[in-house]
This record gives C-alpha cells, sequence and structure tokens, in this order.
C-alpha cells in the first residue's frame, strides 16, 4: 500500500534501520491473515547501484558522460521505475537511499498519490560526526570490507562530505515530506519500536479505527 521513505546522510544508517523495518513490517503483515499487503525494499544496493554514481568531483566523472550528475540521474530513472513497478494499494514500499533532494522526494509523494496510496519519510537521524566516522572505517576496511560485505561500499571522502553539503533536510511542513517519522542513531529497540508502530498506524491506518469506537 504505502511508500515509505527513508533518508538521511551518507553512511548514517539508512540500510540498517530500513531493514529493521522491514522486519517488523513483516512480522505485522503476517499477523492478518491471508495477509493484506506485499512488503518490498528497494536501494541501490538491491538495484547494485554504485556510490560512485553521487560523486560530482570533475576528476572523476568519465569524460564521454553527458553531465557531471547523469549517472546520478539514471540512478535515480532506475530506482523511480522500480517503485513504480511495485507501488500499488496492495503493496508497501520501502525505498532506502539517500533522498536528499527535496524535488525527488515530491516526485515520488505525486507517485503515490497518483496510485491513491499513502506515502511517508523516515528521517534516519546521525551526527555528521559519526556518520564520517563509519564511512572512514569502510574506506580503512577497504577491499576486505568489499568482499565480506557487498553493501559496506564507501563513498570517496570529497563525494561524502560533498553529498553531506547537498543533503536538503526533510521539512514537515511541506505535503511531500509529511508524515515525517525520525529514528535516532542511538534509539534503542524499544524506542524504534514506537516509532514503526507510528509509521504503521499512519500508513496502514489500524490505530486511526482502532480508536474510532470511543471518540
Ligand atoms: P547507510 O545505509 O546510511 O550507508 P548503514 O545502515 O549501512 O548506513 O550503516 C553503516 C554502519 O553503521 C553499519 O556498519 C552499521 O552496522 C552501523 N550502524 C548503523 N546504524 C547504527 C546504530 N543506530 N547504532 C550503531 N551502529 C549502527
Ligand atoms: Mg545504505
Amino acid at each position: 500500500m504505502p511508500l515509505i521513505v527513508v533518508s538521511g546522510l551518507p553512511t548514517s544508517g539508512k540500510t540498517t534501520r530500513a531493514k529493521q523495518l522491514h522486519d517488523y513490517l513483516f512480522a505485522r503483515i503476517a499477523e492478518t491473515q491471508p495477509p493484506k499487503y506485499r512488503l518490498h525494499l528497494i536501494s541501490d544496493d538491491s538495484l547494485s547501484i554504485s556510490r560512485a554514481v553521487y560523486d560530482l568531483s570533475p576528476d572523476t566523472v568519465r569524460l564521454h558522460t553527458r553531465s557531471a550528475n547523469s549517472s546520478e540521474k539514471d540512478a535515480r530513472a532506475a530506482l523511480y521505475a522500480a517503485v513504480k513497478r511495485v507501488l500499488s494499494d496492495k503493496d508497501f514500499v520501502i525505498l532506502d537511499g539517500l533522498n536528499y533532494i527535496k524535488g525527488w522526494r515530491y516526485q515520488l509523494h505525486c507517485e503515490a498519490k497518483a496510485m491513491r496510496t499513502p506515502n511517508c519519510i523516515l528521517r534516519v537521524a546521525c551526527q555528521v560526526d559519526q556518520a564520517r566516522q563509519v564511512n572512514e572505517e569502510r574506506l580503512r576496511a577497504g577491499q576486505a570490507a568489499e568482499q565480506t560485505d557487498g553493501l559496506a561500499e564507501p563513498y570517496e571522502p570529497a563525494n561524502w562530505d560533498n553529498l553531506v553539503f547537498r543533503y536538503e533536510e526533510p521539512n514537515p511542513m511541506t505535503r511531500w515530506d509529511s508524515p515525517l517519522f525520525a529514528v535516532l542513531w542511538d534509539d534503542d529497540a524499544a524506542q524504534t519500536k514506537r516509532t514503526f508502530d507510528d509509521i504503521w498506524d499512519a500508513m496502514a491506518g489500524e490505530g486511526r479505527k482502532a480508536v474510532k469506537p470511543n471518540q
């Protein structure tokens, strides 16, 4: 049914939280028999999109590319197509990624609206220094990390800095960034579950139905 757009700085824990949300929703959906929804997790990793597509440094952009950000535009088109392919009133879609451009989030919001399904943002909030540390650890681990964990591809430092600089903070005053939910780096399992419960209530509407008889 709904589209949940994960957004956050590079290496801020987005994939970790997206997987936790996936497990949570999987269990919630399984509670109803037969299940009412299907569940999808779409990410750069699931579409084999490299971190390098976000790199705008002139010295790393290949000569034959159309423009510095053409590879990122292609990546967004692939993500958009993947979302569009599955989004329906019976499908929960988690889009795990930077999702840092407000115009892109607006586009996703319009797509959900066209499918008559709700959407929300899950902001994975993390101190810049904490996120930087994760990327630096991954850079140090280098090839070894890539071999043991395909998801651990680090960003080049200039690319990482630039993405932090370009990040457009979700604004809950806009309709495409609301409702806006947030998980913090230090949120424990209980707090995270509360946030996921809120997402479920807002997206699947069960919470609203449950309170109606008492009103
Ligand atoms: P992103 O998808 O934003 O690049 P990841 O989810 O891959 O980030 O997380 C980066 C690293 O930080 C992983 O090694 C993960 O285990 C660790 N990590 C992520 N979130 C947390 C957290 N809330 N607390 C502690 N470690 C975390
Ligand atoms: Mg990730």
